[in-house]
């Protein structure tokens, strides 16, 4: 599959759900008002809809959310994709989560097939990641990624870097990044719906960041690439990689691999724009796998060259109005 500026698309990620069991300030606004249950695709649609991606070349899934850990029937809908990796079509099934269920599931997770997993963790202080999260306990966090490690999962932390709130402690977060043996991925905030304030006061550039870390590690280039956002370099003291995403500083476009489907059947073919195709009436069509790969052949020919993300003074309200935790980050 490729797209109209001849992109080719091998990675579909998938929200799950949109709901969530934490409210982290930057993601969502504390009375969220979530997507209603009766247009959630069910498991076995939304098996469907991977699967026509599957066929069409999509080597690799990420479920997100929202907490994908929280969505009923998340464990048959990973167990059912598992059969495309048995066959060969499908090369990785990867979890985006806050780690909030993963003391309990971990092991059955590595049991289905995954093999690496992302963990959100924005701080190592117990009383910040309640205030950041806002329902939140670190321990349910650090007790999941303990649970990972002990089952053979490879994880990657993710860190929002939040200006007056973790800035001072990115450095911390590599060093203990590097102890676990975790790999480590700094994120810009991005302007995606109404979260109650104004961006601008959390916006942090990597670019710094880059700079006040290298006082303190030694940053290797690094060729890893998973044709996606993040720029890599190694740590030389802990060997771990550190990824950074800049969506606001730095566009990442032009080799953009992926598309994302909403819980309810949406598909986005880009995180900053708003341009999508219903997907959920193709799965319940007469013929659904007829009408999946027509609407999958509308959305090649409409991916957007980019995002047009902005975070500037007096212009820190949302770019679009839907959350990160509809179209999963
Ligand atoms: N709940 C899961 C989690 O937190 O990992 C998966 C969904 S969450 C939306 C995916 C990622 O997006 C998380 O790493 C989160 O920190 C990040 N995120 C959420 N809102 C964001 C925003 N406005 N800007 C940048 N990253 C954001
Ligand atoms: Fe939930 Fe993840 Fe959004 Fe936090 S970042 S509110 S954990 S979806």
């Amino acid at each position: 599959m490729q797209d109209s500026f001849g992109r080719p698309i091998t990675y579909l990620r998938v929200s799950v759900t949109d709901r969530c069991d934490f409210r982290c300030f930057y993601c969502m606004a504390e009375d969220m008002t979530f997507l209603p249950r009766k247009d959630l695709l069910s498991i076995e649609e939304l098996d469907t809809v991977c699967s026509a991606f599957i066929e069409r070349g999509v080597s690799k899934i990420r479920l997100t959310g929202g907490e994908p850990l929280v969505r009923r029937g998340i464990m048959e809908l990973i167990a059912r994709l598992s059969r495309h990796k048995d066959t060969g079509r499908l090369d990785e099934i990867t979890l985006t989560t806050n780690g909030s269920q993963l003391a309990k599931h971990a092991h059955e997770i590595k049991r289905l097939g995954v093999e690496r997993i992302n963990v959100s963790l924005d701080t190592l202080d117990a009383d910040k990641f309640t205030e950041v999260t806002r329902l939140g306990k670190i321990n349910q966090v650090l007790d999941g990624l303990k649970a990972a490690q002990d089952a053979g999962l490879r994880i990657k932390i993710n860190t929002v870097a939040l200006k007056g709130v973790n800035e001072d402690e990115l450095s911390t977060l590599v060093a203990w990044c590097g102890k676990q043996g975790f790999d480590l991925t700094l994120i810009e905030t991005m302007p995606l719906g109404d979260i109650g304030g104004d961006r601008t006061d959390q916006y942090l550039a990597l670019d710094d960041v880059r700079q006040r870390l290298e006082q303190d590690w030694t940053l290797l280039a690094s060729t890893h690439s998973t044709g996606g956002p993040s720029k890599y370099v190694e740590v030389q003291e802990t060997g771990q990689k550190l990824g950074f995403i800049t969506p606001l500083s730095d566009h990442f476009c032009d080799n953009c691999n992926r598309m994302r489907l909403t819980c309810t059947g949406t598909l986005y073919m880009c995180l900053g724009q708003d341009s999508a195709v219903d997907l959920r009436a193709a799965v319940r069509a007469g013929n659904p796998n007829q009408a999946l790969d027509a609407a999958i052949n509308e959305a090649l020919t409409l991916k957007p060259k980019g995002h047009e993300f902005v975070i500037e003074p007096g212009n820190g309200g949302p770019a679009l109005t839907r959350h990160m935790s509809v179209t999963g980050g």
